[in-house]
C-alpha cells in the first residue's frame, strides 16, 4: 500500500509506503512523520501512486497545498 501526503514543511505532494513511519520530502528534505499527516490518496502499487501524484500536481497548476477539489482520489 502506498499513500500520497503533503509535506508538513513545504506542502509538496509526495508518495510514501504506508508501512513506513517517516518519509523525507524530495523538495525540502524535511523528514515527515507519516502518522501525523493527512492522507491525500491511497494506491496499491507504486505505479498507481505516481500516476495519482502526477494528476494531483497537474491539477494544482503549480500551486501546492491540500485542496478539497481532489476528492475523487481521496479515500
Ligand atoms: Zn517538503
Amino acid at each position: 500500500m502506498y499513500i500520497v501526503v503533503n509535506c508538513p514543511h513545504c506542502g509538496s505532494l509526495m508518495v510514501a509506503r504506508a508501512e513506513n513511519r517517516t518519509r523525507s520530502c524530495p523538495r525540502c528534505n524535511h523528514r515527515a512523520d507519516l502518522r501525523g499527516l493527512r492522507i491525500v490518496a491511497r494506491a496499491e502499487t507504486a505505479r498507481e501512486a505516481s500516476a495519482i501524484l502526477r494528476a494531483l500536481k497537474a491539477k494544482e497548476g503549480g500551486e501546492e497545498g491540500c485542496e478539497p477539489r481532489f476528492k475523487r482520489f481521496v479515500v
